[in-house]
């Protein structure tokens, strides 16, 4: 999609700190974070919302958003401590960018229930 910041980051016309990439996934970091370790995790291919998520390769697609983030906290050294992955969805939900994505947020002591 041309009108989208996310799809823009995965193509690269907009900067952000790539941690990671492969064909199908980029991750980079949070640009406000809410937690010494917040990272993004999208798919490259435009899907604006988790209800968007209509056939078993989309699905796909948000298997390997959860591999990706799990992998990361690995490497990251936070997951033994632990770290909270999440998806917002609609404006209810607290989205603000329309592009799936996962948040990967470590590296602090969680609270629960989120705001
Ligand atoms: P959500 O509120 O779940 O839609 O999450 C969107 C996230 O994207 C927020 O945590 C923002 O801080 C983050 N964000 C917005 N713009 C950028 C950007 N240009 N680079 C990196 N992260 C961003
Ligand atoms: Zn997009």
């Amino acid at each position: 999609m041309t009108d989208c910041l996310f799809c823009k980051i995965a193509k690269g016309e907009i900067p952000a700190n790539i941690i990671y990439q492969d064909d199908n996934m980029v991750a980079f970091d949070d640009i406000h974070p809410q937690a010494p370790i917040h990272k993004i995790i999208i798919p490259r291919k435009h899907i604006a919302t988790l209800n968007d998520v209509s056939n078993q390769e989309d699905w796909n697609l948000v298997t390997r958003m959860m591999q990706t983030g799990t992998m990361l906290a690995k490497q990251l050294n936070i997951a033994d401590d632990g770290y909270r992955v999440l998806m917002n969805c609609n404006a209810g939900g607290g989205q603000t960018v329309f592009h799936i994505h996962l948040h990967l947020v470590g590296g602090r002591q969680m609270t629960w229930p989120p705001g």
